[in-house]
């Protein structure tokens, strides 16, 4: 496969822009195979249109992953008219791990072979891994910094093995599964696995799809930054189908699912980017704010994000991207009374 996801950027520069792509070298169609989730020949004309959801209208599943990929696209809410006009993308309605994870996930283990999988994560992404392993068929093994705890009972659950450990990071967990690595088990790799960035372009036609239904192109894109493969996808894309800016939200001290830029992410260099700092407390007060505005609880991500939003000056279309809710977080807010 193209061994790093620069080299097709070109080629999907030239899909968003004009909205189909003849695949007419090698490279181009091994990048388009990765995008689009199936063989495409040297040669073959491929369309941006197929990206975008199906849904079924009754919403009536045969099975778990249909649930998933035929459920999509989750929805967009619109909470605030003009002049600073914005849309939120409410990722808590993908099934798995209630959050936008299960999209990474769902991608990353179509991208690796292998019975075990081992990986790090401080919550979504061990939920979602354990889920969609299990109706996979697929033994999964996920470390858990300190701080991740709270998604153990969810883990326990679900019947994979876990282990937290005494670090305060995601990725300083890394070097724990070398051991695992060593003995067989695959690392589908969130921080390094140009699947998740990937994945997310499919995201963002996804959501283009959405706002175009209502006439809108979005000025801005606000969303927090983990590995960064969500919010760089969904710049890239929307950066040259529309010129949107993109404002990446960080954690000036600790937000669980985000992290600051200087920790080191692989996709964020890929694109333009505002980033904000945003505290803890401030994305309370966004979770506090949206849920006295709208009812609706979100994860303190998502009240971060909503708290940069409510911060811009500046008028226009903005989307901000909600990864979860704020039900898994039950046993931290309790901590942090
Ligand atoms: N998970 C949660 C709970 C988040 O809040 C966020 C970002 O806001 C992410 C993950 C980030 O996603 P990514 O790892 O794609 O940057």
């Amino acid at each position: 496969m193209a061994s790093d996801v620069g080299v097709c950027l070109g080629h999907y520069r030239e899909l968003v822009k004009s909205g189909r792509y003849k695949a007419s070298s090698r490279e181009a169609a091994e990048c388009l195979s990765l995008l689009f989730g199936r063989s495409i020949a040297v040669g073959e004309e491929v369309r941006l249109d197929e990206l975008m959801p199906k849904p079924r209208a009754h919403r009536v599943y045969d099975s778990p992953l249909e649930l998933l990929t035929a459920g999509w696209p989750t929805p967009l809410l619109k909470v605030s008219g003009p002049p600073k006009e914005a849309y939120a993308k409410l990722e808590w309605y993908n099934p798995f791990s209630a959050s936008v994870k299960d999209r990474t996930v769902y991608y990353l283990l179509r991208s690796v072979e292998g019975e075990r999988v081992v990986e790090v994560s401080s919550g979504n992404v061990a939920v979602a891994l354990a889920a969609v392993g299990n109706v996979l068929g697929k033994k999964v093994k996920v470390y858990i910094p300190t701080a991740g705890r709270y998604v153990a009972p969810f883990l326990d659950f679900l019947g994979v093995e876990y282990q937290v450990l005494d670090v305060s990071m995601t990725v300083e967990a890394l070097e724990h599964l070398q051991k695992d690595i060593r003995e067989g088990a695959v690392h589908p790799n969130q921080f390094g696995n140009d699947m998740n960035f990937i994945a997310h372009l499919r995201t963002a036609a996804e959501l283009d799809w959405q706002l175009s239904s209502v006439g809108r192109r979005p000025d801005y894109i606000i969303a927090g930054l983990g590995t960064s493969g969500h919010a760089s996808a969904l710049g890239f894309y929307f950066g040259v189908k529309y010129g949107t800016k993109l404002i990446g939200v960080q954690p000036r001290d600790w937000i669980p699912g985000i992290r600051r830029v200087e920790t080191g992410m692989k996709w964020i260099s890929l694109v333009e980017a505002e980033i904000v700092d945003v505290s803890l407390r401030e994305a309370l007060e966004g979770v506090r704010e949206f849920a006295r505005k709208t009812g609706l609880l979100i994860g303190p991500s998502a009240g971060a994000v909503y708290k940069a939003f409510t911060a811009q000056r500046h008028g226009g279309v903005y989307v901000l991207i909600f990864p979860d809710s704020l039900m898994k977080y039950a046993l931290l807010l309790e901590q942090l009374r």
